[in-house]
């Protein structure tokens, strides 16, 4: 299968998802049924390398199309695109790291080659890594990794971890036993269950006003049996590396949303575009400006990716902006429309919600200013 092979029938799924719009954004749960259709269609092969039969090729060539993917997917269901963005998000962690060091080659090799047989296998990877007090910054984990033979077992308390009871694997970070700074790791959670029985509880369910069906729950993990990443002790590179590509498969889910959104109000309004009042005309016009340049925005991120044009300060100012400009243009919409966009029945109301919550995707707001302060170029010399 090819991307446009995969383009295709993930804009096919879109379209029936779109079609049971009203009843789908009333959802508050995941139905493996969707996945298995998205599965179908190929969007598994996001995770996967050229070279084992799926879509990946490096973070230049492939963050457009698979970004594409994403987007198409997002138009027609928030929740389930943002779970499947987090599948080629987390095996990029691993794709977009081809070399390591020579005595890890073998190790890491054999890795990524279990991680592609997993979703060739119909396996969806997540990720459950933030944890509360760390305000999304990986670094601060306090999770402890007690090794255990060749692998390690897991205890700390875990949040957000979208797609919960869909995904097969998760990866989280810890700090393994006796180490200085935290490392990755991947935990097998098919058929595990949420009472604690076999180290993993269900602390709190989802209950989210936006993304309101990712199951992003949280839970306690005690002593669960995890596998520590082949290249131990690189956690900052492997997540530098896969950076740029994750930073827009999120801002892909968010410009989705905006577009689908944008086609929803123009036809919504276009029957009375004549009896809008001076202060309606401004704010959509406004709106009409705020799509255009979150779409700049997207587009300027992508090709700083394409050309490697200093991707990580660029991709992070985008997503940022675009978050930002989502959330200002779902409101003048919301305005001139008019008040039947707070109603439930209406769609506008979930979407405002959605694109608010993916605003808090890693790096959330505090961590991205910060990041962006760090890497401004007030830093450097003329
Ligand atoms: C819709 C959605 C989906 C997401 N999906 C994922 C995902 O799939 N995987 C993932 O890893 N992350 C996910 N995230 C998390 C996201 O990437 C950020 O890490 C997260 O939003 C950061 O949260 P925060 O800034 O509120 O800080 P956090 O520190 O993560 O959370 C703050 C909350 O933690 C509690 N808290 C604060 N301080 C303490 C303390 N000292 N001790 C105990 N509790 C404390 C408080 O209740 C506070 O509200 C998702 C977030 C959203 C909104």
């Amino acid at each position: 299968m090819d991307t446009q092979h995969v383009l295709d029938g993930v804009r096919q799924v879109s379209e029936g998802f779109a079609a049971d719009r009203k009843e789908r954004q009333r959802r508050r749960h995941l139905d493996p049924a969707d996945f298995a259709s998205l599965a179908e269609a190929g969007c598994l092969l996001t995770g996967v390398s050229e070279s084992r039969g799926g879509l990946w090729r490096n973070v230049r060539e492939s963050t457009r199309s698979i970004c594409e993917v994403l987007r198409v997917l997002a138009q027609g269901d928030s929740s389930v695109a943002l779970v499947s963005s987090m599948h080629p998000a987390v095996l990029s962690f691993w794709l977009a790291t081809p070399e390591v060091g020579p005595e890890y080659k073998k190790g890491w090799d054999d890795q990524i080659e279990q991680l592609a047989q997993s979703a060739l296998d119909g396996c969806w990877w997540g990720t459950i890594t933030s944890e509360p007090g760390s305000g999304g910054d990986i670094a601060k984990t306090k999770t402890a990794a007690a090794p255990d033979g060749d692998r390690y077992r897991i205890s700390g308390a875990k949040h957000f971890g979208s797609g919960s009871g869909v995904t097969s694997y998760m990866i989280t970070t810890a700090l393994p036993e006796g180490e200085p700074a935290p490392d990755l790791f991947f935990m097998d959670v098919r058929d595990v269950p949420w009472d604690g029985s076999n180290g993993m509880k269900l602390i709190a369910e989802w209950d989210g006003q936006g993304m309101a069906a990712t199951q992003s729950h949280a839970m306690q993990f005690e002593q669960f049996p995890a596998t520590r990443c082949a290249w131990p002790g690189h956690l900052q590179s492997i997540v530098l590396a896969a950076g740029p590509y994750v930073a827009c498969s999120f801002a892909s889910v968010i410009v989705g949303i905006v577009q689908a959104a944008m086609i929803t109000a123009r036809q919504q309004l276009r029957p009375r575009h004549e009896q809008l009042r001076p202060f309606e005309q401004v704010e959509w016009s406004r709106a009409e400006m705020e799509v255009w340049l979150i779409e700049q925005a997207f587009e300027g991120m992508l090709r700083a990716v394409e050309e490697d044009s200093n991707a990580l300060w660029a991709v992070l100012r985008g997503k940022t902006a675009i978050a930002e400009l989502a959330e200002s243009v779902l409101g003048r919409m919301a305005k001139v429309i008019g008040g039947g966009t707070f109603n439930r029945s209406s769609p506008f109301a979930f979407w405002y919600e959605d694109v608010r919550a993916l605003g808090f995707l890693r790096p959330p707001w505090g961590l991205a200013f910060d990041q962006m302060f760090a890497l401004s170029a007030i830093h450097r010399p003329e």
